[in-house]
């Protein structure tokens, strides 16, 4: 390998249109953005409640910084976890009705850790095929068998579990699929789990404070106990609006993690300011039931006018409405269309999703208005109009 082998390797990306830019923000997270100069409402972010710059989130985030510093000093097993860390644990087991949770640097970590400490050789992971890129890492470094079953097909999952012969199995899913925005048909899942005796993880990273009646995720929505759902995973960067990630389950089950899991234990614990944050925005969560009704309100707004013009929705009653297009360079022509006319909404292309699937991940906030709302579908329609013409 060398730095020609990589140009022609940034050049094929290129040519297939899969060739990756980032935006940079000159203002805070929010639903209005500055890009370039230019004021863009912004329909991409996991932000899905608003509270990434909510005024109490970044007030607990500064005094805690006056008394607690920057940085955490090392790993949580070493010297780095802090009263704020302990409580926010604490809080979180509570808030999801588990015994005790564990709280890492990032959810990707997470994944790999739980998976990884839970299985191993001889073992058998199950995944969902369109399972999150961290959950089907998490799998190939545990060295466990690797079985994926097609999007939430249950049938395919039941003959993968009956024709293993391993101990120990685990069936892991997203709880709501972060690239299509419907939800894992969990109580099919844990009967599953149940009858063939396996684990079920689910990582509601997209689920958690969004949906379920008080915002509980998938769990809630479906009212499955810890022992039908015993690891539920959570992140702290989308509707908690911060950073970092946890682990919610039995005591046995956190304490093993805490012991084993190499991407908790060989890593800086996050800063104790973060932690603090995260305490301020899951009192907001908890409290203001209002930014999940909006959000299901704007939703209702999208979906009905997106039908009207004919867009192709995906079965999706969550923040996460994508609008599939197909190809990749289309999906990017429409993105670049809607950008210029003010909207910043993300085209995925493969590998995030599968091939031919390119789409535009529209995403709700509770902070958006119906006017802003309806304002895309208009751009949208626009957006699409030209790219027709364009093929004709
Ligand atoms: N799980 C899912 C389903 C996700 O969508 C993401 C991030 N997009 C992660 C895990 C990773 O979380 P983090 O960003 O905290 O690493």
């Amino acid at each position: 390998m060398n730095s020609v082998a990589l140009r022609l390797q940034l050049e094929r990306l290129q040519q297939q249109d899969l060739f990756r830019q980032r935006k940079v923000l000159e203002t805070a997270q929010s639903v209005q953005v500055s890009i370039d100069g230019a004021l863009k409402i912004n329909f991409s972010s996991n932000d899905y409640l608003g509270l990434a710059n909510h005024p109490l989130v970044v007030q607990a985030f500064q005094e805690a910084a006056n008394r607690w510093g920057v940085g955490s000093g090392s790993a949580h097993l070493v010297c780095g976890h802090s009263i704020e860390h302990h409580a926010l644990e604490l809080e979180l087991a509570e808030f999801c009705g588990r015994e005790r949770a564990l709280l890492f640097s990032t959810g990707y970590m997470a994944n790999l850790g739980v998976i990884s400490t839970l299985v191993g050789k001889g073992d058998t992971v199950f995944e969902d095929r369109l399972n999150h890129a961290s959950l089907l890492d998490g799998a190939l470094l545990s060295r466990a068998h690797f079985k994926r079953y097609h999007h939430a097909d249950h049938d395919h999952l039941e003959t993968l579990l009956a024709s293993s012969n391993s101990n120990n199995k685990l069936i892991v899913t997203d709880g709501v699929f972060s690239m299509d925005g419907d939800l894992a048909s969990l109580p099919d899942l844990a009967k599953a789990a149940l009858a063939h005796n396996a684990w079920l993880m689910v990582d509601d990273a997209h689920g958690l404070g969004v949906v379920g009646a008080h915002g509980g995720g998938v769990v809630e929505q479906f009212n499955l106990s810890v022992e039908q759902v015993p690891i539920l995973i959570g992140t702290l960067g989308k509707a908690f609006g911060t950073s970092g990630a946890f682990v919610a389950g039995s005591e046995p089950l956190i304490e093993i993690l805490l012991q084993k899991a190499r991407t908790y234990i060989y890593t800086t614990a996050q800063p104790p300011a973060l932690a603090a944050a995260t305490r301020a925005s899951l009192t907001l969560l908890i409290a203001e039931q209002w930014r999940r009704e909006k959000l299901n309100a704007l939703i209702a707004v999208f979906r009905r006018g997106a039908q009207q013009l004919g867009l192709s929705l995906m079965a999706s009653a969550t923040p996460i409405q994508p609008i599939l297009v197909g190809d990749s360079a289309r999906a990017m022509a429409i993105g670049n269309r809607l950008f210029e006319q003010g909207f910043l909404v993300s085209a995925i292309r493969p590998p995030t999703v599968p091939k031919g699937s390119a789409r535009l991940r529209v995403t709700f906030s509770a902070e958006h208005t119906e006017c802003q709302v309806e304002q895309l579908l208009i751009a949208l329609e626009r957006a699409f109009t030209m790219d027709k013409l364009g093929d004709e």
